[in-house]
């Protein structure tokens, strides 16, 4: 399939897009735009961490992945510990 946000392949299945669109995107527009879309769009930090795992783990990502990407968002390997 390909991404709804950049046209690119998504892969088998993608990512869910939501907020940012209806559909699938590639794992790169997951990391760059779904991702921090979701992120910002929560009350506080620390809740939205761990909504933000509790969120990833039931679409089977894996806390390896997860953990890379909040990481790669810029959160602390302590913030990170913290929400998993
Ligand atoms: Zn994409």
């Amino acid at each position: 399939m390909n991404c709804c946000i950049c046209g690119k392949d998504a892969g088998k299945y993608g990512h869910s897009a939501q907020p940012v669109m209806k559909g699938q995107c590639c794992d790169e527009c997951n990391m760059n735009k779904v991702v921090p879309a979701r992120l910002k769009r929560a009350p506080t930090k620390v809740v939205t961490l761990k909504d933000y795992v509790k969120r990833e783990r039931k679409q089977k990502w894996s806390d390896k992945k997860i953990a890379e990407t909040l990481f790669y968002l810029g959160y602390s390997d302590k913030e990170i510990e913290e929400a998993m």
